[in-house]
């Protein structure tokens, strides 16, 4: 019985995460799942400057005045 498996190629094509182009999903591609060392950058370089601006600035928050102590009654 001589069944003929498909062989699994290991070389794959996805989606950049980047381009949404195809990338080559496999040994020949360092920048994988990027198809690109420039998609890959892109993608390191947004999310890096995201969090450093998302750590940077803080919240908007307390732009009304902290409320004053209660004064005693005269
Ligand atoms: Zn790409």
């Amino acid at each position: 019985m001589a069944t003929r498996e498909p062989q699994q190629p290991a070389v794959r094509i996805v989606t950049c995460p980047a381009c949404k182009g195809d990338s080559v999903f496999g040994p020949g591609n360092p920048y994988r799942p990027f198809c690109s060392e420039r998609c890959k950058n892109m993608d390191l370089g947004a999310w890096a400057s995201e969090s450093y601006r998302v750590a940077a600035s803080p919240p908007p928050e307390a732009d009304e005045p902290p409320p004053e102590p209660a004064k005693p009654p005269h």
